[in-house]
């Protein structure tokens, strides 16, 4: 299937500081795609780019396979900073001036984006009304104005509070569950877990790993054990064929395999038999945390 966006051999500096090394990867029609990174790891540098506000130094970049027309721009909705809303306007008018500038949607569209983002009850309140979570549903009601088919959202729950965070979360799986592609940066770690199907994960300009979240974290299996004899429990398990390394946390155990090798009933029987009985016995999914400080630890 044709990608939404490809991205080949981007870079970009500023100056002496290389914001962007080289950096490729594809975005799949339909997927929640999360750029995670540190402050300053090109995240934002990359969002301009694919919105035409920054030109690459080189390397290209095309959606739907089209190196760029107004026709395909208008597929694409986006949010990279708060619009400038009126304070003492309402949301409607507030999106009806959006509508004049921009010229996406029409008054019907404005009804139908406020709905989507639950603000038709107060579409009528002045913006100075709203609490900080509204005023950025608002914005994501900007960006869903003339019903695009993909949407880039550079941080979208910067500075909202855990409710607002959960709010922006059930959004953005709702516009999934209609069909929208979309690219969002993020620091949020668990956030980006909890919505994206897919992931990139850049340090200092450089792409580290990119794909579905699932084969990104899955590249080892882990095993967590533990019985009331931890330190015999370690010594034991050293042995144990096919781990390739182990940890101790406290009475907590991981052993780790190559992904898809870790056989729970193994694990079971080998320490049954040497006279160890286990009060614990799973397999851990590694978390988007544990994996991106792995990568970006030096
Ligand atoms: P953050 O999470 O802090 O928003 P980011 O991952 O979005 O960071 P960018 O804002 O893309 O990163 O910045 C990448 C690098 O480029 C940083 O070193 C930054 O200081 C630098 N940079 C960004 N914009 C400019 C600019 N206009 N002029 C000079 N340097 C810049």
């Amino acid at each position: 299937m044709q990608p939404v966006l490809e991205l080949n051999g981007i870079s970009k500096a500023y100056g002496s500081i290389k914001a962007l090394k080289n950096v490729s990867y594809e975005v799949p029609e339909g997927c929640v795609f999360g750029i995670l990174g540190p402050n300053g790891s090109g995240k934002t540098t990359m969002l301009s780019i694919i919105l035409d506000i920054l030109k690459p130094d080189t390397g290209s970049f095309a959606w739907f396979g089209d190196p760029g027309s107004p026709e395909t721009r208008k597929r694409i909705g986006s949010l990279l900073e708060t619009p400038n809303f009126y304070q003492y306007l309402s949301a409607v008018d507030n999106l009806n001036i959006t509508h004049a500038i921009s010229g996406r949607g029409n008054t019907a569209d404005i009804d139908r984006v406020l709905e989507i983002v639950k603000l038709s009850e107060r579409k009528k309140s002045r913006f100075s009304s709203y609490s900080l979570g509204m005023k950025q549903r608002l914005a994501i009601a900007a960006a869903l104005l003339g019903d695009p088919q993909v949407l880039v959202f550079d941080e979208p729950t910067n500075g909202l509070d855990p409710v607002g965070i959960a709010e922006i979360r059930e959004l953005i799986k709702e516009l999934a569950r209609r069909g929208k592609t979309i690219i969002m940066a993020s620091h949020l770690l668990d956030e980006v877990e909890k919505v994206c199907t897919h992931v990139a994960i850049m340090k200092r300009g450089t792409l580290l790993t990119a794909g579905n979240v699932d084969e990104v974290l899955a590249n080892e299996d882990i095993v967590e054990v533990s019985s009331n004899d931890p330190e015999k429990l370690f010594s034991l398990l050293a042995n144990f064929p096919g781990c390739t390394n182990m940890k101790q946390d406290g009475k907590l155990i991981q052993l780790f395999f190559p992904v898809g090798t870790a056989r729970l009933e193994d694990v079971n029987r080998f320490c049954f038999e040497k006279g160890i009985t286990l009060n614990l016995l799973l397999v851990k999914k590694k978390s988007l945390e544990t994996k991106f400080f792995e990568l970006t630890n030096d």
